[in-house]
């Protein structure tokens, strides 16, 4: 008989979990609470627009990720280049930073006094050794001219921490550029392998990055799995060396045997769910894992957005949105034709009492200082990312470590993902996690999930994206 693998969460960890469990003949059942599958990864359409939760780009440098995304979406992915900018002292800078634009943006005193800072952070950089927090991370590696105008106030509105009081793991995860010196070095001598950041090439799907695990859905449903939206699992039990899952499939409770369980959901939910013979949690969640949700304004315009940007940072602490992205820089298919569209990214944990139209207005002033008269939108909505962004504070990655080892005793009981692993993961090692842990189960060799060393621990993709389309 095949075996019968429950996947809780269909994000896209969960489902390219359930596409490798239908390739290799099991049988394949996605839970997942929200109304849709795909997780961070949606696209949500209306009136021919269309807004990513949040801008993606699919990079990679594991071969077989490329491969099994192309071979599940197919001819949809074109391969984009990207151009982002930084609005910062009152002007937009590209970003990662090139000399010429630097020069003739900010002017030679400016770029005089970020050169002055950053030697003098020498010492600190000299001392060397761990640093404690996100602060003591950034200032000798940028100095201090740059660390206030860039990154303080960005990652404060970002997390709602101050840096000094962020975790330095986060950094190297999320800040690929590892110092401004080896910045300068990129600028005049560009590796061949950069880092992430520098990728400028990516690969795109026609209309948005939800096409990806809505393909990979149809796979799945094609292949004989089921998915299950609106649903959740209330507990699970271990009963004659099987799970026993109580679900809630669309508001009907039903009990259901499995022989293992992927979670792609966070720790403290697996650990609320899992039950011991008396009917008690058998592993004690502990305090919670904190994250960070993000609120998406999504703006539909009557005309074309006149700037060549895909995205724009914006590091003002007085301007509540993070990330400006421009959809149908792309695609030219995320907008009806002749209309233009605009995204603002805002870190949201709690009302703050402001209402939709406090919040355009604030989104219309904030691209009037970057030049964009837009008029008034044709089309406003909000979506939301309630766990965005795994926070690492106060020793969370190293309770969300043990509590992962924990679990993991249990058997047949594997995390995967980026909730499931409370770690900061792009969506190729989401797919590689949720396909490795299936292949566990299963008795299966696990393909590699990395590439590169420690200090480059997400490589760029586009060289490996050639080197597809050449297989
Ligand atoms: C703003 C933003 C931009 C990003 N940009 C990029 C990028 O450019 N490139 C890139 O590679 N990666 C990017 N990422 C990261 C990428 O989104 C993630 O790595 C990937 O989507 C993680 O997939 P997942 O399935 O592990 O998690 P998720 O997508 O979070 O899926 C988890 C699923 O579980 C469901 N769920 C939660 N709790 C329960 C429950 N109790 N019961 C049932 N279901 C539940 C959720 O609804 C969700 O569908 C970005 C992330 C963000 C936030």
């Amino acid at each position: 008989m095949a075996r019968r693998l429950l996947i809780i969460g269909g994000g896209i960890c969960g489902l390219a979990a359930a596409h490798e469990a239908t390739r290799l003949g099991a049988q394949a059942i996605v839970v997942e609470r929200d109304a849709d599958v795909g997780g961070l990864l949606s696209t949500d359409r209306r009136e021919g627009f269309s807004f990513d939760r949040g801008g993606h780009r699919f990079i990679t440098s594991l071969p077989w990720v490329l491969e099994r995304v192309s071979e599940v979406v197919g001819d949809r992915l074109h391969l984009r280049t990207r151009r982002s900018l930084v609005f910062f002292d009152g002007t937009t800078v590209e970003y990662p930073l090139r000399f010429g634009d630097l020069i003739k943006r900010l002017g030679p005193t400016q770029n005089l006094r970020a050169v002055l800072s950053y030697a003098a952070a020498a010492p600190a950089r000299w001392r060397g050794g761990n640093a404690s927090n996100l602060e003591q991370w950034l200032l000798p590696r940028f100095g201090r001219y740059l660390y206030e105008r860039v990154f303080e106030g960005y990652s404060e509105k970002l997390w709602g921490h101050h840096p000094s009081q962020m975790s330095a793991e986060w950094a190297p995860q999320r800040i690929s550029i590892p110092s401004l010196g080896g910045y300068l070095r990129e600028l005049i001598a560009p590796s061949r392998r950069p880092a992430r950041t520098y990728a400028r090439e990516y690969l795109y799907p026609e209309r948005g990055i939800g096409e990806i695990p809505e393909r990979f859905a149809d796979a799945v449903l094609a292949g004989g799995g089921t998915l299950h939206t609106d649903s959740v699992v209330r507990s699970l039990k271990r009963m004659d060396g099987r799970w026993q899952g109580d679900l809630v499939i669309e508001g009907q409770s039903t009990l259901e045997a499995f022989d293992a369980v992927i979670a792609t959901v966070s720790p403290t939910v697996v650990a609320s769910l899992v039950r011991g013979e008396s009917g008690n949690p058998a592993v004690p969640s502990g305090a919670g894992l904190p994250n960070r949700g993000l609120r998406f304004l999504n703006l539909g315009f009557a005309t074309p957005v006149p700037l060549d940007a895909t995205w724009i940072y914006q590091p003002d602490p007085k301007c509540r949105f993070t990330r400006i992205q421009i959809p149908a820089s792309r695609s030219a298919a995320m907008v009806p034709a002749g209309k233009g569209s605009i995204q603002l990214e805002e870190p949201f944990d709690r009302d703050d009492g402001s209402t939709l139209d406090d919040r355009v207005a604030e989104a219309t002033a904030t691209l009037r200082a970057l030049g964009l008269d837009l008029g008034a939108p044709t089309l406003r909505f909000e979506t939301f990312a309630p766990d965005a962004y795994p926070i690492y504070r106060d020793g969370s990655r190293q309770r969300a470590r043990a509590l992962i080892e924990e679990l993991q005793q249990q058997p047949n009981l594997h995390l995967a993902g980026r909730q499931g692993r409370f770690d900061y993961i792009f969506f190729d090692r989401a797919i590689a996690q949720g396909v490795n842990a299936v292949r566990s189960v299963l008795g299966e060799p696990s393909y590699p999930e990395t590439t590169t060393s420690a200090e480059r621990p997400v490589p760029l993709v586009e060289a490996q994206s050639v080197i597809g389309r050449q297989q």
